[in-house]
């Protein structure tokens, strides 16, 4: 991946907001507009719940498990707190999730691509695959070199984002139905 010379970093989930809809970026970072959610205490007692089983995941591996990780990189202008870093014969970067949806969006692939890249910078040591735990289990995510490709794309278009200002065209869809920023846009 080539180096960003861009001022400040971007955070890993901008890359989801991003590729949900590019607007979201834009309501959030260029207009300033925030994101409640309020079922945030709901979600940290299942998040500990889901910390728990992980706990024990690693040490069937005969590892141990790392939370909130917080991770940082001048190399790819990216900074994040990854829920869980399992630290067995492999580094295994896992994200909790607490959704109803069950399969993996591409969205998601470039989320744990992008914590991946910023575990082996830390660790010194290539990560290959990431994970979700989503409903109770952990769904593998393969990271390949084409992975950290498309999100060397994704963050120069966001940067570009934020760089011209430009509000972005798009098509609305359903997903605009579930979008926190629906009343703005
Ligand atoms: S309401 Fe739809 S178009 Fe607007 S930001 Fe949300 S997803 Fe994008």
């Amino acid at each position: 991946m080539k180096l960003l010379h861009r001022n400040g970093k971007l955070d890993v989930s901008d890359v989801v907001q991003f590729l949900y809809c590019p607007r979201k970026v834009y309501f959030m970072k260029i207009a300033g507009f925030r994101i409640t959610k309020p079922k945030m205490e709901e979600g940290k007692v299942e998040q500990e719940k889901a910390l728990e089983k992980l706990e024990k995941i690693a040490e069937k591996l005969g590892g141990k498990l790392l939370k909130n990780v917080p991770l940082e990189s001048e190399k790819y202008g990216l900074k994040g707190i990854l829920d869980a870093l399992i630290v067995a014969e492999e580094l295994l970067p896992v994200d909790v999730k607490l959704s109803k949806f069950s399969s993996i969006s591409y969205a998601w692939k470039m989320q744990m691509t992008a914590y991946s890249l910023l575990v082996e910078e830390k660790f010194d040591k290539i990560v290959k695959k990431a994970c979700i735990f989503l409903n109770g289990k952990l769904k593998e995510i393969p990271i390949t070199p084409e992975d950290k490709k498309n999100l060397e794309r994704v963050l120069e278009q966001i940067w570009l984002l934020l760089e011209t200002e430009k509000y972005p065209t798009v098509i609305k869809s359903k997903k605009c139905g579930y979008c926190e920023m629906q009343r703005f846009c």
